[in-house]
């Protein structure tokens, strides 16, 4: 059977593709049809695997599909998951504890679900099919909110005791640093996220009464969103420049350790931030060099844009089986 259907079960919406195996080469690498909605979280957990169901039976429609011509169905959702027994455990977003998402859903469309970790499969979707496709060894990570990220080694995403491995936002970079949602300070994500950059910048323009960044701030006297920081830098911004240079210090310091960690043929960068990969990836691969231990004696490790954008995920459950 050469049908998948792959899900993305987020906070605020569900996003369904159907993939079709035979036309991964091809410039659309598979998705013959798309279909998506709103998270009806709040009327409840059947609510929403009924939703799920009704959106993947409105993408077969979309291509006269019949759902017994598709071997399965892979499923991402945010949170703790159960990945044998396909319990989703525990997801802040949804409200939901403990729900068997797979099972629930596998009635609904009467074919195989599988359930695992949104940003696993992500990570899998960029492996697979995206920026890391033809690496063994290879890291991506996703510079968001937080960052988040997926670890493979040897071909196989590193899952660690109790699947917990990878949380690469949440290692110690600055003694005594900036607190973390996690309990922890100086975490990576506390310097090197969007939400890191906005701190950051909130911090420097302070000592730069001209900067044109105060043009943008809000009533608080902050600034909200990280566009405008590369804006301005672009424009040549002397409190930019110091704030780009002081987040890339950061971000250069993360890397460089994961590099020496995993030593990865390959790491991909995801999410909102990546969108400046132009500014970047230049400093970061020349920045990485200078840090790394033996670097001299060794091919580089490569520092690239990931490819899917918000596709990853899908992809990596459309495909969670074929690895
Ligand atoms: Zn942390």
């Amino acid at each position: 059977m050469k049908y998948r259907l792959g899900i993305d079960l987020g906070g605020t919406n569900i996003a369904v593709v159907l993939l079709n195996l035979d036309d991964l080469e091809k410039q659309h690498k598979g998705i013959i049809a798309r279909a998506h909605g709103p998270t009806p979280y709040t009327f409840g957990y059947d609510a929403v695997v009924a939703d799920i169901a009704r959106l993947c039976f409105e993408c077969l429609k979309k291509v006269d599909v019949d759902i017994e011509e598709v071997a399965y169905a892979g499923i991402g959702a945010p949170g703790v998951v159960d990945r044998e027994k396909g319990i989703l455990v525990y997801s802040s977003n949804l409200k939901f504890k403990q729900v068997p998402l797979a099972e629930s859903l596998s009635k609904l469309l009467k074919i195989p679900v599988y359930l695992d970790n949104d940003a696993n499969l992500a990570a899998l979707g960029e492996m697979l099919l995206g920026a890391a496709q033809g690496s063994k060894n290879a890291v991506i990570i996703t510079l968001g909110t937080g960052i988040g990220g997926g670890v493979f080694v040897e071909g196989k995403l590193m899952l660690g005791f109790n699947d917990g491995a990878g949380e690469l936002g949440h290692h110690v970079i600055k003694a005594k640093g900036r607190p973390c949602t996690c309990g922890r300070q100086g975490c990576w994500e506390t310097y090197s996220s969007a939400r890191g950059l906005l701190q950051t910048c909130n911090e420097i323009i302070l000592d730069y009464p001209a900067s044109s960044l105060w043009q943008h701030v809000d009533a608080k006297g902050q600034i909200k969103d990280c566009p405008t920081i590369f804006a301005a830098y672009d424009q040549g911004d002397l409190a930019a420049k110091r704030i780009i240079e002081e987040y890339l210090q950061m971000l250069t310091i993360g890397l460089a350790n994961i590099v020496n960690l995993f030593q990865p043929e390959v790491i991909a960068l995801s999410g909102g931030l990546s969108n400046r990969s132009d500014i970047l990836l230049p400093n970061l691969q020349s920045g990485i060099a200078k840090e790394v231990y033996a670097y001299r004696q060794l091919p580089q490790t490569k520092i690239i844009k990931a490819l899917l954008g918000n596709d990853a995920g899908l992809f990596g459950a459309a495909l969670l089986k074929e690895i």
